[in-house]
């Protein structure tokens, strides 16, 4: 489906729930797409993109942001903590801020370069062993703690469990979020970005529904 249409369906949700529009950002998931997709995405004008790996973020996206000005690249995966500068150095924000180790470690990098890229606190929702981020009822001491170390963290993301309702999960970020006054929420993906934006959602992390399925081939 294009970019267009996946827009369109945004702004009708927000017009539908009376939310300004525009209120809600796309963040294009361009993991693992062949280029001239991702190029094809950037020559349509669409700016904001996401990528879940380091790695393969820095094999692409320098050349991309020289060629196309305004790029905003999104971290919305695991960060470990020996890749903290370099991501600090791609990124414009990070997503998976979520554990007291990372969170120091991009404080003590933040004081080092003089700049931060906007943050934001994954928490595990489903409370799933497999995935990252900060158990719920830890939330709040989380929060706190990035606070006291100086950290623009902006908003909180969460992947809901694979098999479950996910609005309940994004109406648990959406309160964590209000009782910590935090104005940004990173949920919603092809599947269920609509059901997100009816919960509050500020950024959708849309790949497949533009791009087309990843061939991990
Ligand atoms: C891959 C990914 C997405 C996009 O998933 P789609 O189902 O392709 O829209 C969203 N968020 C995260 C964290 C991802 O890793």
């Amino acid at each position: 489906m294009p970019l267009a249409d996946i827009q369109a369906r945004i702004t009708k949700e927000e017009t539908r729930l009376g939310r300004a529009p525009g209120s809600t950002k796309l963040i294009a998931v361009s993991k693992v797409q062949p280029l001239d997709r991702v190029i094809a995405v950037l020559e349509e004008g669409h700016r904001i993109f996401g990528e879940n790996k380091v790695q393969e973020a820095v094999g692409k996206w320098p050349d991309l942001k020289a060629q196309f000005d305004g790029v905003e690249l999104h971290l919305i995966g695991p960060l470990q903590t020996n890749k903290t500068r370099q991501a600090m150095g791609l990124f414009d924000v990070i997503h998976s801020v979520d554990r007291p180790k990372l969170a120091k470690a991009i404080a003590r990098i933040a004081n080092e370069e003089g700049h931060c890229p906007r943050l934001m606190i994954q928490v595990n929702t489903g409370e799933e062993e497999q995935k990252a981020g900060v158990l719920p009822a830890d939330a709040d001491a989380f929060i706190a703690e990035c606070r006291a170390l100086s950290l623009p963290i902006e908003g909180l993301m969460c992947i809901p469990p694979a098999d479950e309702e996910p609005s309940l999960h994004f109406a648990l970020l959406a309160k964590i979020a209000k009782r910590n006054n935090l104005p940004e929420l990173s949920m919603g993906m092809s599947s269920d970005f609509e059901r997100a934006i009816g919960q509050g959602a500020t950024y959708v992390r849309v790949g497949s529904a533009i791009f087309g399925a990843r061939d991990y081939g």
